[in-house]
């Protein structure tokens, strides 16, 4: 949803989102006027600009950030910004320091945060912290879904009949409007999935589409890359759970069993500490009560959360918000978000 007031509006509303518009506007060309916040940022992956089709391993572009536009990001907020790791965003927040500090986040793992981030981070010293579901480093053949729903709407262009649960699903995939129905409902089912359902799920859809289809590999970063990278002073890693399961569905043993293989395994392969966890899909409801409590008990510092906020003294260690970064927000858009974060997050 837009940040500006939808549904019908009226006359009033229209002068509210011009005077809104203009005020935020007016707020982004002066960030270094305005009251310093502390801000953390999440990313998940990056695309070069002009792609070109890698056939064996698959990664929705759709998706992605285009690199040289995350550089313009950070070229900006070097401007007025100080880039700091979550070890001190977290410490600063308790004693009252001026300055806008931001932290940079990335969530999943994918291999482009190497292959595109690295130069970028590397040239503005920018560190990472890079919460990573192991299942997907450990099985290359594994296509995280929402590649798989990517992939399908990419390269299949058939008609696709599903059957799961005893429900009957039909698109045709060469209609636009199916196209986005299709899209709409596995996300919507697959995301609210337990990890057990899920699997059946994924597998119908594989199913359905692999008499005509070869599905390539995933195009997350492979542990040996990972123990070379965790050598580079920049990169802390964080957990995601070991499968980037939906917390709410899970039971308590499969929770505790998620978290502690992720966690054991990213501590095997980069030989640090895992003090922090991001929960896959970010907002509570995926994440839910018992979700929460198991992250606690794990053993970790702290849990960062998809809910767009800054940082505070008042901050729940184990909800800390961030600024999740659209990857189609062009870079005002990106300005106007990360000036005003308070002020939409009232009005969204
Ligand atoms: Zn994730």
């Amino acid at each position: 949803m837009s940040y500006i007031i939808e549904g019908k509006r009226s006359l009033a509303n229209k002068l509210l989102k011009k005077f809104l518009d203009y005020t935020l506007l007016i707020r982004t060309h002066f960030p270094e006027y305005l009251h310093s916040q502390s801000i953390i940022l999440c990313y998940h992956c990056l695309k070069k600009s002009k792609e070109s089709p890698n056939v064996s391993e698959y990664v929705y572009q759709n998706n992605c950030l285009e690199a040289d536009l995350f550089e313009s990001q950070v070229m900006w907020l070097t401007t007025f910004c100080e880039f700091v790791s979550l070890d001190d965003i977290l410490r600063l927040k308790k004693h009252k320091k001026n300055g806008w500090k931001v932290a940079i986040t990335f969530d999943d793992g994918y291999r482009s945060v190497v292959e595109l981030g690295l130069p970028i981070f590397e040239k503005h010293k920018i560190p990472i912290t890079w919460f990573i579901a192991t299942k997907f480093v450990e099985e290359p053949s594994s296509l995280p879904w929402w590649d798989l729903i990517g992939y399908i709407l990419e390269y299949y262009t058939h008609k696709l009949k599903v059957e799961v649960f005893g429900k009957t699903y039909t698109f045709n995939l060469m209609d636009h409007a199916q196209r986005f129905a299709f899209q709409s409902t596995f996300d919507n089912l697959l995301r609210n999935s337990s990890l057990q359902k899920r699997e059946i799920i994924q597998t119908t859809l594989l199913d359905a589409i692999t008499q005509k289809q070869k599905i390539p590999n995933n195009g997350m970063v492979r542990k040996d890359d990972l123990k070379e990278i965790s050598k580079r002073p920049l990169f802390t890693f964080g957990g995601h759970t070991h499968s980037h399961v939906t917390m709410a569905k899970c039971t308590e043993e499969e929770l505790e069993s998620e978290l502690n293989k992720n966690k054991q395994k990213l501590k095997e392969w980069t030989s640090q500490e895992i003090k922090y966890f991001s929960y896959p899909y970010g907002k509570p409801k995926y994440v839910g009560k018992s979700g929460f409590k198991a992250v606690q008990k794990a053993g970790y510092h702290g849990a960062f959360t998809t809910e767009m906020g800054t940082l505070d003294r008042s901050s729940d260690p184990f909800k800390i918000p961030r600024l999740p970064v659209d990857p189609h927000w062009a870079l005002n858009r990106f300005k106007t978000r990360f000036c005003n974060i308070n002020i939409i997050k009232k009005i969204d």
